[in-house]
């Protein structure tokens, strides 16, 4: 069940994982010994932590290594089971092996453990025997616990990590009414990371946001990175694919830095939002873009709740310090009655959760690809091992 590879094996064996970081550190040239489910696994857990990195403290032990490592002669690291990791999430912090040992639990390591006081490093095996859960700052050898969740006190929904309550940018969206905007002064005023520009509504192509032209030129002009959005009128899944070609013949020979949302907010609309937020946002992934579904607290919890497994979530949820909605988002509409300098009357202010400029132009969505990211050849190898997950990040753990 295991297979041996060379020392200087240096072959892919997931696509974040590699030969060489399972290699013993002994300092010896043998071969070294992996468990296929072993990356398999990691890899799965890469991606349901959302992670940027997984670092392999250590992999395979010869018997020698392995003893002098603290372990035994015949533990599961010398059997090409196991691996030592600290994951990493996307802001590089160090993400707590609570919450590691939960994903794990559910992505069906057969061993987990924490290895360290600080919660930091994990140990996870592929072992079918034992189902081995524990804790070693608090027992070296027993398993501590069935169920992490409950041992941690951690929810399932808050182990599932694919956001973060760090607000990273904030922003605005707007269209044809907020009028003309003085763009260089929405700039100047420092409040402004990123805008989020109304594309148009509906599915006639004469229904483009008359601002929407101007509003990205200059926003592109002033650097200020763009995202947009689609207001839908469709009640029928075939409308709403109609909606999605006008749209995308709206964005074409553009690129945006942040997701091109599916608008969704009328009651008669809603009624059928799962049919028709995958009927838009299934062509417009296909054509090559991070999308979102954006919408109320309400419609998030009841008509969507299925759909934002599958697309980001632009919650829309105002009125609220903070809002008490469960779910994961990766933009946050919290006003509809900002005030910004240059532009006239109440504008709606948006917060953001995600590094989306680096998340889409790393993985050459919405209109960026490799020619327009200027990173030299190995600064791109690099960040492609970082963050060429996120393309599975939308495709989602389904
Ligand atoms: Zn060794
Ligand atoms: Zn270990």
């Amino acid at each position: 069940m295991t297979n041996n590879y060379k020392f200087n094996d240096n072959s892919m064996l997931a696509e974040h994982f590699s030969v060489s970081e399972f290699r013993c550190q002994c300092g010896g040239t043998h071969d070294t010994i992996i468990n296929p489910e072993l990356p398999e696994k990691l890899e799965k857990l890469f991606k349901a932590l959302n992670c940027s990195a997984i670092v392999i403290n250590s992999g395979y032990r010869c018997p020698t290594y392995s003893v002098n490592a603290g372990g035994s002669y015949s533990d599961f690291h010398t059997k090409g089971y196991a691996a030592d990791i600290v994951c990493y999430d996307q802001f590089g912090n160090k993400i707590s092996s609570k919450k590691v040992s939960c994903v794990a639990q559910d992505v069906g390591f057969g061993g987990i453990a924490n290895i360290d006081g600080s919660y930091t490093a994990t140990h996870v095996d592929v072992q079918t025997s034992n189902f081995w859960k524990g804790d070693e700052v608090v027992t070296d050898d027993y398993s501590v616990t069935d169920d992490f969740y409950s041992y941690y006190g951690i929810s399932k929904s808050s182990g599932n990590v694919s956001t973060t309550s760090t607000i990273v940018a904030r922003g605005i969206d707007v269209s044809e009414h907020q009028g003309v905007i003085d763009w260089e002064k929405v700039k100047s005023s420092g409040k402004v990371d990123f805008a989020i520009i109304r594309a148009g509504y509906g599915k006639e192509s004469s229904q483009v946001d008359k601002q929407f032209e101007r509003n990205y030129s200059e926003c592109k002009r002033l650097n200020i990175p763009v995202g947009a959005y689609w207001y839908t009128y469709a009640t029928t899944a075939v409308e709403a694919k109609q909606e999605a070609s006008v749209f995308l013949r709206t964005l074409a020979g553009k690129s945006f830095e942040y997701p091109v949302a599916f608008d969704i907010e009328e009651k008669s609309n809603l009624i059928r939002a799962l049919e028709l937020c995958e009927a838009f946002c299934s062509e417009i992934e296909k054509a090559g873009y991070y999308t979102a579904v954006y919408s109320f607290k309400s419609a998030f919890e009841s008509n969507i709740s299925d759909i934002k497994e599958k697309y980001d979530t632009f919650l829309s949820h105002i009125g609220v310090e903070q809002t008490d909605y469960s779910g994961d988002y990766g933009l946050w509409q919290y006003s509809w009655t900002g005030r910004i300098d240059g532009i006239s009357g109440d504008v709606d202010l948006d917060y953001a959760y995600k590094d989306y400029p680096s998340i889409i132009k790393n993985s050459e969505l919405n209109g960026f690809s490799t020619s327009d990211t200027q990173s030299s050849v190995s600064e791109k190898s690099i960040l492609e091992k970082i963050l060429n997950h996120v393309v599975s990040i939308d495709k989602k753990m389904k």
